[in-house]
């Protein structure tokens, strides 16, 4: 058994906790290998500025690691939908971020990049990896991202900064190296970074300006600083350096524009969001009068209600995002004639936007990653940037939460591996569970059987053998790797989880314990029925129902209305987001109940489940429990 520890504090889980005073000693000693990962942000850098920029620490990084030829990011690729869904594997939809500004039914401000509601943590969903990493042990810190200053499900990196774009980048660089210089004990394993530059240089000059090269190669010296300091730490033959960028950028023109108030008064709808993205709320005309008004006026720009947005985009079920919503071409802009004539009179040239459809090449962004256990040299296509979460996890041998993404996507770029082919890597999930103290991930598929142990530095592929039937699960036997699945609930022992199925794992000689399964299998089925909403019993009916889809979807009803939202299995538990009702008037008492039911409900963010099968459901200052 491995007495090694990772928790931060020093102190080490269950197991040790009897035998604590005598492995204290052992327990405070750092780890020598645990993995360290830096996740840089060049904001709007389009794929192609690599190769027609000066930036040879770029290249001696993609030299000695994997780069692609761009990163996907999701619709709309805008700076903060996009940085969130690389931090949590989750499209927009479902990490609630659906845009840069956003206003939500029942929300009293709306959502700005610089106002303070951006901090509240009700518009963020789903569990950014800085969250992940907390929860399971790790030091985290956030040279800033988006995201990094909320407390989301209560946690926010063990060191942050407040935004501020003034903050130079070399101290940022700076401020980097002086967390990588802390005791072991106290250094963060992820640490994010962010630069505006290239992306500020693209708006205001155009993707294919000198001013943006320049940009890029300043922020090539960066890099290469922040190198050179984690090699004279002694710490590169540790650290994974992901270079990532949230968008592209493209050319805009004066003669590419789309007048809004050609079509309709602007002064009766609220503008969300102007361009390239349209978002608007009709004020007084209803939805589908504004529709026919904008729909198939001008050949560049697509309107859709929101229903009808193209499914691949992934972004139609969210009540944040506006009920008509225009589309522009690619490099086309969404204004009025005064707002045009304004521009125009300030003498600046028409720039750069970003925020177009993401199959065009110009959305696409950067990807360069290198570290010890990721191949040299290579070059791969491009792929979605919803996949980095669990590519992310997997370097640092962290158990992912429910996410979008798939760990085939990556799954090449490790040294060692095979590329993922039709038979292993493409073939579906089929258990899955994890454990601590050394952490490990076991993952099933129909063709192979992988197991990663000691916080995955070691790792045994071998082919699935059937499952033997054993009294309450079933067990696979293979060389070297015994893995038994009891049908018995399991609560993990750091996060406190619920997860349907109890493993142990034979291996080496040691045996490893753990939790496995889809924690969401124990919420999906049945509809569940509301007995208690904080800590008062619903006497009578209608009583609320809970019904969560294997879709992501939660939905039901409030004893008055009906209301629908989106729930993600997080490392914690279950968070929900997006929660809207029906707003049918009822009975007062029956008014008061839905308002104290849907305020709990949106604060939930683990789950249990309690003796004689009972759900519930906690938000920390009050709960709901349910049963079948
Ligand atoms: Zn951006």
């Amino acid at each position: 058994m491995s007495s090694r520890c990772w928790r931060p504090d020093g102190a080490c889980g269950p197991w040790a906790a009897a035998l604590f005073l005598a492995v204290a000693a052992a327990c405070r000693a750092p780890d020598p290998g645990r993995p360290i990962l830096l996740l840089v942000s060049f904001d709007g850098w389009r794929a192609d500025y690599t190769a027609r920029a000066d930036v040879p620490n770029i290249r001696a990084l993609a030299e000695r690691g994997v780069s692609a030829d761009g990163l996907i990011p999701p619709f709309p690729p805008k700076t903060f939908p996009s940085h969130y869904t690389l931090v949590t594997g989750l499209r927009p939809v479902r990490h609630g971020i659906v845009s840069n500004t956003m206003v939500e039914p029942g929300f009293p401000d709306r959502f700005t990049l610089a106002a303070p509601t951006a901090l509240d943590p009700r518009w963020w969903g789903g569990e950014p990896l800085w969250v992940t990493a907390v929860r399971q042990g790790r030091v985290s810190a956030s040279m800033f991202w988006p995201g990094s200053e909320v407390p989301i499900g209560g946690v926010r990196p063990t060191y942050w900064k407040p935004y501020d774009d003034r903050f130079p980048n070399a101290d940022r660089v700076r401020q980097v190296l002086e967390w990588l210089a802390l005791p072991p004990v106290e250094r963060p394993s992820f640490i994010t970074l962010y630069f505006s530059d290239v992306d500020s240089a693209g708006h205001t000059d155009g993707p294919d300006s000198p001013e943006v090269l320049d940009a890029a190669s300043r922020l090539d010296g960066l890099l290469g600083e922040l190198v050179a300091g984690v090699g004279r730490l002694n710490l590169l033959d540790r650290t994974t350096i992901v270079l990532v960028s949230d968008h592209g950028m493209s050319q805009l023109d004066w003669d590419r524009t789309i007048f809004l108030d050609d079509y309709v008064d602007p002064s009766s709808l609220e503008v969300v969001e102007w361009s390239p993205v349209l978002g608007v709320i009709p004020r007084g005309d209803s939805v589908g009068a504004v529709y026919e008004q904008l729909k198939d006026r001008h050949p560049a720009l697509a309107v859709y209600r929101r229903e009808e947005i193209p499914a691949a985009l992934h972004y139609r079920d969210s009540p944040r995002i506006p009920p008509i919503v225009g589309i522009a071409d690619e490099g086309w802009t969404i204004t009025t004639r005064d707002r045009l004539a304004a521009a125009r009179a300030s003498g600046r040239p028409p720039g750069g936007a970003h925020g177009y459809d993401p199959s065009h090449p110009s959305m696409h962004g950067l990807f360069v990653a290198a570290g010890p256990r990721l191949v040299s040299g290579a070059r791969v296509p491009a792929f979605e940037s919803v996949h980095l979460y669990e590519f992310l996890c997997a370097i640092l041998g962290l158990r992912p939460a429910s996410n979008d993404g798939d760990p085939a996507a990556t799954r090449a770029f490790f040294a060692g591996e095979q590329a993922p082919s039709a038979a292993a890597g493409d073939t579906p999930m089929l258990f899955r569970a994890t454990g601590n103290e050394p952490g490990w991930l076991l993952e099933i598929r129909a063709a192979e059987m992988t197991l990663l142990a000691d916080y995955g530095e070691r790792r045994l592929t071998v082919p699935t053998p059937a499952p033997e039937t054993i009294p309450g699960g079933r067990r696979y036997v293979t060389q070297g790797l015994t893995a038994t699945v009891l049908d018995t609930l399991c609560v993990d022992g750091m996060s406190g989880r619920p997860n349907p199925q109890t493993v142990t794992i034979v291996f080496d000689g040691r045996e490893l314990s753990g939790c496995g399964g889809d924690p969401a299998d124990l919420l999906q089925g049945a509809a569940w029925t509301v007995e208690t909403i904080a800590g008062v019993r619903v006497a009578s009916p209608p009583y609320p129902t809970l019904w969560f889809d294997e879709g992501g979807r939660v939905s039901g009803s409030t004893s008055c209305n009906r209301f629908t939202g989106v729930y993600a299995m997080t490392g914690e538990g279950v968070s929900l987001s997006n929660v809207a009702s029906t707003r049918k008037a009822c009975l007062p008492d029956l008014m008061d109940r839905e308002r104290l039911f849907l305020d709990v409900l949106g604060r939930v963010h683990r789950f249990d489940i309690g003796p004689g099968g009972t759900l519930v459901l906690e938000a920390g200052d009050g709960r709901i429990t349910a049963r079948r």
